[in-house]
Formats: structure tokens, C-alpha cells, sequence
């Protein structure tokens, strides 16, 4: 039977981002293994997400695993080049705009003092000055805006987890198509993943990220507590002959949001919480997009008043249902089972953050450049939740 130090469930960009820290770090010398039954990532969060990144969130750890994120895009030959070919990963620094109406200003301005608190590139715009600077944006309903001009925008979530993956190969990293579907444990200790096709797998330490099936793969380890629920999430691309100058990622105050993709946009707006049900399925419901985003779109940008909409997708968030914030760390009843789970529609920016704490917390057994202990499974014992307010 095989054995490795580190097995790995899920190698999509957590995952391999994961494999890519902790095969980098030279303290840190196992054998380390990722499992990941579908290669092609077709139905995988990562691949379906929307590639955004920003400052703007309400908790500091979150805004400072953002900012680490946009250093490492910025700098990403520096840690994922291999040969002679720079990484692409369309990097597109645009900005994101936080909209808000008169009674959205409390919080809007509560999270702009923790944003610059920690260095975050950040401004609130007034109306005025939301007019100047986007033209074509109606502001009659609107109070202010928080403006990410830096650090904040979108790129290519497929090239970001091959990137990571062929790094993390090239330093000896072995992936595996295949679907766990059994752990073993004895104890407070998992000793073993068995796969679909029988064979078993020692394990050392074995890390959870399986995305939307983190649930599952917890039961397995005989947790049946892990809130991580799948929510499905719609993107729609249309076009718009009108060109929207310096168009950053736009969030209303509906929640809705849009950016430019090419030439083109895409939209997608978060249901209310009595209309998300838990969802495996990925089948379109066209009406959101005529008879919710596009009133709203029209409403906000006159010139989306004559669109078309080209294409679309469903994806499922790993939605945290407690507070919409990842779960991570050691599970306290199982010493080398490791979360990495609940990114809530926030971990493709998270990736290389989060897969740099946890190489941390594997090789050092505590976190050492950002303290990440805020997000512990622990907090849902104590119901001391860490409420994420920024979730688009
Ligand atoms: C519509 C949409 C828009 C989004 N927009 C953004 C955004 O703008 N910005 C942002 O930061 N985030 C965004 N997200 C969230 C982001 O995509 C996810 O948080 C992130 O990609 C999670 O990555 P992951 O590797 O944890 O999970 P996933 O990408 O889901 O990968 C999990 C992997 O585990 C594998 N797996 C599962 N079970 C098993 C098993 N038993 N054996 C082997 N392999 C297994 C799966 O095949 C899969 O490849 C969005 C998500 C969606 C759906």
C-alpha cells in the first residue's frame, strides 16, 4: 500500500494551491498527493466563478488574504514560472465599486475605516464624484460608493489552478484521478483513503478540499457537522454596443453585480435567503437574468437598457450557512484532518493565501505570516461566529 505524508482531497485551485506552498517550502519534506476525480475541473467552483478579487471585505484576516493574493498575481512568474514561458493569467486590475444607497452607508463606511485600516487601496466617492469619474452610471438613487483602484479586478481562475498545479508537479507533487470515497480512522487519528476503484492509501495527514463536497468528505472522517452547503449561482454574458469607459466591477446596492468580460459583460445576482436552496443541479432559470438583472442593470447603466444576452452558466458556491467565512484549520476531533472549506464565493481569490497558511500550519503546526485561527471549526462549538458582510 502506498504511503504518503500529505494527501490532499480536491486539486482545484485550493488544492493545488495547497500542494504548491507546502512542496515550495523547504521545511517541509513529505511525500505529498492530490486526489481529484474530475482533472477537467468542468464542474468544480473554480472554474465556474466569476475571477474576481477586491479589498472590500468587512473582516481585516479577509482583506489581508486579499492583499496577499493581489501581491501574488502581480508577481506570479516570480513563484509559478517553471521555463521559459511567463504565466498568463489575464490579470485585469480594473477595480471593484461597492455602490450604496442612504442605508447602506453605515456599513459602507464601518468596512472603508477596517479596509484602511490595514493598508487597503480603498476611497469612498461621493455622488458627485461617482458621476465624474463613471459618466455612465445613473447615481439619482445613490449615496456613495467604495472604490477598489488598486489591487482589485479579475483574471482566469482555469490558468491560475494549472499554474499552481504544473508548479507543484515540477517540485514533485503526484496527482491522482480518482474519487475518494472512504476514510479511515481510528481514534482521534485518520490513517487512510480508500478510492473508487478499491485501492487504499495511507495518509499522514489528510487536507479537505473538495469544494462543494467538503460536507461529505467530513462524514467520511466521521464529522457530520461541517456547514457547507452547495448553492447554485448563475453568470450571464450579453452584450452592449456601448462601451463603458473604465468599467470596474460593479456591485449594486440590489446585490446584483457586473464587469466587462472583452468586449462583452457579465452579471449575477445572490438570491434571497428563502430562495437558495441546497442544489446539485446545474439547470439555467433564464428568468432571473430578464426578470431581475436586466430591470436592475437598465436601472443603473442607461446604456444596458439595449442588451443581449449571449450565453450563461451555473456554478455552486461551497456556501458556509453559519457566517459565509472559509473554515480551516485542524478539526479538533480528528488531529491530521485539515479544513480548508466554506469559501462562500470568496476562495478563488483566497487560493493563494489560504494555501499558504495551511502549508504553515502542516509543516510548523501554527500559523506564521498571517493568523488565520479566526476561521477554526472551533467557533461553531462556541457559537462565536466570524459574520463575513461582504458576500456577493
Ligand atoms: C458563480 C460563481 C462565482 C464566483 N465568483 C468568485 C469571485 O469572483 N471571486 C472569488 O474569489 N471566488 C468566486 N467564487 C468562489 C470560488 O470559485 C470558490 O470559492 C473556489 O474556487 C473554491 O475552490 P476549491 O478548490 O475549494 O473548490 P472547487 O473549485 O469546487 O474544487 C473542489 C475539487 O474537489 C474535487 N472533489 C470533490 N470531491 C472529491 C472526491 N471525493 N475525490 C476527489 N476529488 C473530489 C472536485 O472534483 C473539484 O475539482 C465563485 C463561485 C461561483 C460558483
Amino acid at each position: 500500500m502506498e504511503t504518503y505524508d500529505v494527501v490532499i482531497i480536491g486539486g482545484a485551485v485550493m488544492g493545488s494551491s495547497i500542494a504548491y506552498f507546502l512542496s515550495n517550502n523547504p521545511d517541509f519534506d513529505g511525500k505529498i498527493l492530490v486526489v481529484e476525480k474530475d482533472p477537467t475541473y468542468a464542474q468544480s467552483s473554480t472554474s465556474l466563478s466569476a475571477g474576481g478579487i477586491r479589498q472590500q471585505f468587512s473582516n481585516t484576516e479577509n482583506i489581508q488574504i486579499s492583499q496577499f493574493g493581489a501581491s501574488f498575481l502581480k508577481n506570479i512568474d516570480s513563484y509559478l514560472q517553471f521555463d521559459d514561458d511567463p504565466i498568463s493569467i489575464d490579470f485585469t486590475e480594473k477595480g471593484y465599486l461597492f455602490l450604496a444607497t442612504k442605508k447602506g452607508i453605515p456599513v459602507l463606511q464601518k468596512n472603508h475605516e477596517t479596509q484602511r485600516a490595514v493598508g487597503a487601496s480603498v476611497q469612498i466617492l461621493n455622488q458627485s464624484q461617482l458621476k465624474e469619474k463613471f459618466d455612465w452610471l445613473n447615481v439619482d438613487d445613490l449615496e456613495a460608493g467604495s472604490y477598489g483602484y488598486e489591487d482589485a479586478g479579475w483574471f482566469d481562475p482555469h490558468c491560475l489552478t494549472m499554474a499552481f498545479k504544473n508548479k507543484a508537479k515540477t517540485l514533485g507533487v503526484e496527482y491522482l484521478k480518482e474519487e475518494v470515497v472512504e476514510i479511515q480512522r481510528t481514534g482521534q487519528q485518520i490513517i487512510g483513503i480508500k478510492l473508487s476503484s478499491g485501492e487504499k492509501i495511507n495518509a499522514g495527514i489528510v487536507i479537505n478540499a473538495s469544494g462543494t463536497k467538503a460536507s461529505n468528505i467530513a462524514k467520511m472522517a466521521g464529522i457530520q457537522d461541517l456547514p457547507v452547503h452547495s448553492r447554485k449561482r448563475f453568470i450571464f454574458l450579453f452584450k452592449c454596443l456601448t462601451q463603458l469607459p473604465d468599467c470596474p466591477l460593479v456591485v449594486d446596492p440590489s446585490g446584483a453585480y457586473f464587469r466587462p468580460e472583452g468586449q462583452n459583460y457579465i452579471c449575477g445576482i445572490s438570491p434571497s435567503e428563502e430562495n437558495d436552496p441546497d442544489c446539485d443541479d446545474f439547470y439555467m432559470d433564464y428568468s432571473v437574468f430578464e426578470e431581475q438583472l436586466w430591470p436592475i442593470l437598465a436601472q443603473r447603466v442607461p446604456a444596458f437598457d439595449a442588451i443581449k444576452r449571449i450565453s450563461s452558466w451555473a456554478g455552486h458556491y461551497a456556501y458556509n450557512v453559519k457566517d459565509q467565512n472559509a473554515i480551516l484549520g485542524i478539526h479538533p476531533e480528528v488531529n491530521n484532518f485539515i479544513l480548508a472549506n466554506g469559501f462562500s464565493g470568496h476562495g478563488l481569490q483566497q487560493a493563494p493565501g489560504v494555501g499558504r497558511a495551511v502549508s504553515e500550519l502542516v509543516t510548523y503546526g501554527q500559523y506564521r505570516t498571517l493568523d488565520l485561527s479566526c476561521f477554526a471549526f472551533e467557533r461553531f462549538a462556541d457559537n462565536n461566529l466570524y459574520q463575513e458582510l461582504n458576500v456577493v
